[in-house]
C-alpha cells in the first residue's frame, strides 16, 4: 500500500514532517519539512552532508540523499501537527550500503528468499534520571530490590502512562509496564512485529520516551549502565521466524511440525540452526549488541545492588532461565538477552538475521542446553566461550569473524570497524581519575 503523504497531512493535520535516519552509533537525525515540500522530498529524499553524521564519508562526499518509506509514518501524539518517517539512505541513485536500515532491509529479503520472515519483540529498559543525568529522579527510588514496586511506579505513574497511552493510540499492542530491577529503570512492552517494523518501533520509542521525559522535567536513558552499581538497561529480543510477513503470517517455522515437535531444543530444524548461528557468532555480535565502552560495564559486572546483574556473561544458551545468553523460554521461539539499550534498533535486528541465516546455511549446532544458575554455577563450565570483557574484544572478535562480516555486508563492517575502532582510541586517549588513584605514588 502506497501512502501519499501529501495527502496524509491534509487528511491528519499535519505541518511538518521529521525525515529521520539512524546512523551508524544509533544517532537519529532528522530535518524538519514543511508539509508543502513533501510530495517533492517524498520522490527525491532530503539532502544531508553524510560526513557529518557516524556513517563513515568524507566532506568531499556528494549529498545523501533521506528517502522517506511512507509506510512507517507516524503522527506524533504529543505534537499531533507533526509527522515523524523513517528514511532510507541513497547517493546518487544507490542505496547506501552501510546505512543500518539498508543493511536490515538486505537482510530481511536475503531470509525472505528462503521462506524465512522473522518476527522479534524487544524489551527497551530505560531510566528516568534528573536533567543533568547524573542522578535517578525520584529520590524515594531507594529500595533494595526494586523490581515491580508498586509504589515506585506509581510515582512516576504520568510519564509511564502517557507513553502507554501513546503506544496505545498507535496501535502498537502495549500490554504492560514496570519499574525494573534498578533503582529509577522502567520496562514498557508491546506487541512483536516484522523485523523492519519493530525497529521502526524501537527507534521511534526511543525519540518518544526522550520526548515525554524531558516534558515532564526527567531525562530517559537508555545507557548500557548509567548508575554504577545498579543493574543496566538491557534490550533483550524475542525472535520467532514465520513463513511469511505481516498478517499473512500463519506459520510459526520455529515452532515444528504443528504437534509440538520440537526436541530438546524448543524449536524445530531451522529454528536449532539459527540459534546456532546466534550461538556460533556470539563474540563477534556483541560489536553491535553490545556498541559502547559502556555497555561492558554491563555484561561481565559484579553482581548489583538487587543482587543480580540479569546480564549474561557467557555465551551458553538454556530453557526457561534468566542465567543464560539465550533462554527459549517456550517451543517456537526465544529470547537474546545479550543486547543492551546502546544497540541501534535497525543493526540489533539485522545482526540476528545475519547470525541466524549463517547457521542455517552452515546447520550449526548450538551446543549443549545448560540447565545450571549461570550466576553462581558459571565457573563450573570450562567448554564455553565467555562474552568479551570490553569493546576492544568484541571488535577484534568482529575482526576475526569474516562470515559475519560479509553477512552483514563488507560495506558496512569496515564502516562500524573503523569509527569504533576511533571511539575505542578516544576513551583511551581519556585521563581517569582511576589512573591517578592507582598509579600517583607508584
Ligand atoms: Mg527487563
Amino acid at each position: 500500500m502506497t501512502i501519499d503523504l501529501a495527502t496524509f497531512a491534509k487528511e491528519n493535520g499535519i505541518k511538518y514532517f521529521m525525515i529521520s535516519f539512524t546512523d551508524l552509533f544509533g544517532g537519529q537525525r532528522a530535518k524538519l519539512v514543511p508539509a508543502q515540500a513533501i510530495a517533492d522530498m517524498q520522490e527525491e529524499g532530503a539532502g544531508f552532508a553524510g560526513f557529518a553524521t557516524y556513517l563513515d564519508m568524507t566532506p568531499a562526499h556528494p549529498d545523501m540523499l533521506a528517502v522517506p518509506d511512507a509506510t512507517s509514518v507516524i503522527q506524533l501524539p504529543w505534537k499531533p501537527e507533526v509527522a515523524w518517517v523513517a528514511a532510507n539512505c541513497v547517493m546518487e541513485g544507490v542505496a547506501v550500503e552501510q546505512a543500518p536500515r539498508n543493511v536490515l532491509r538486505k537482510l530481511i529479503e536475503q531470509a525472505a528468499s528462503k521462506g524465512l520472515h522473522v518476527k522479534t519483540g524487544i524489551e527497551a529498559e530505560f531510566f528516568l534520571l534528573t536533567p543533568e543525568g547524573n542522578e535517578i529522579s525520584d529520590p524515594f527510588d531507594t529500595a533494595a530490590k526494586p523490581c515491580y514496586d508498586q509504589q515506585a511506579v506509581m510515582r512516576r505513574y504520568d510519564v509511564v502512562r502517557e507513553i502507554c497511552d501513546y503506544m496505545l493510540e498507535l496501535g502498537w499492542g502495549p500490554y504492560q509496564n514496570d519499574h525494573e530491577d534498578a533503582n529509577g529503570q522502567f520496562e514498557m512492552n508491546w506487541e512483536f512485529d516484522d523485523a523492519l517494523r519493530t525497529a521502526d518501533k524501537h527507534s521511534f520509542f526511543k525519540f518518544m520516551t526522550k520526548s515525554v521525559a524531558e516534558k515532564h522535567g526527567f531525562r530517559a536513558t537508555f545507557m548500557p549502565k548509567p548508575i554504577e552499581g545498579l543493574t543496566g538497561n538491557g534490550c533483550h529480543a524475542h525472535i520467532s521466524v514465520w513463513d511469511a510477513a505481516g498478517d499473512a503470517a500463519k506459520t510459526n517455522v520455529f515452532a515444528g511440525d504443528g504437534e509440538g515437535h520440537t526436541g530438546e531444543v524448543g524449536l524445530a530444524e531451522q529454528g536449532k540452526y539459527f540459534l546456532g548461528g546466534i550461538m556460533k557468532h556470539a563474540s563477534a555480535l556483541a560489536a553491535v549488541t553490545n556498541p559502547t565502552v559502556n555497555s561492558y560495564k554491563r555484561i561481565n559486572a559484579p553482581r548489583t545492588l538487587s543482587g543480580a546483574t540479569w546480564a549474561p556473561n557467557s555465551v551458553t544458551w538454556t530453557g526457561n532461565n534468566r542465567t543464560h545468553m539465550v533462554r527459549v523460554p517456550a517451543p517456537g521461539r526465544f529470547e537474546l538477552r545479550l543486547a543492551d539499550g546502546a544497540t541501534n534498533p535497525y543493526l540489533l535486528q539485522a545482526v540476528i538475521i545475519a547470525a541466524g541465516l549463517s547457521g542455517i546455511r552452515s546447520k550449526a549446532d548450538p551446543g549443549p542446553r545448560r540447565d545450571i544458575d549461570m550466576y553462581t554455577e558459571g565457573h563450573t563450565i570450562s567448554d564455553a566461550p565467555k562474552l568479551p570483557l570490553n569493546l576492544l574484544d568484541a571488535l577484534r572478535e568482529y575482526e576475526k569473524d569474516t562470515e559475519l562480516q560479509a553477512a552483514m555486508g563488507n560495506a558496512f563492517s569496515s564502516a562500524f570497524l573503523k569509527l569504533k575502532h576511533d571511539e575505542w582510541n578516544s576513551f583511551t586517549r581519556h585521563f581517569s581519575s582511576w589512573e591517578k588513584e592507582h598509579t600517583l605514588d607508584i
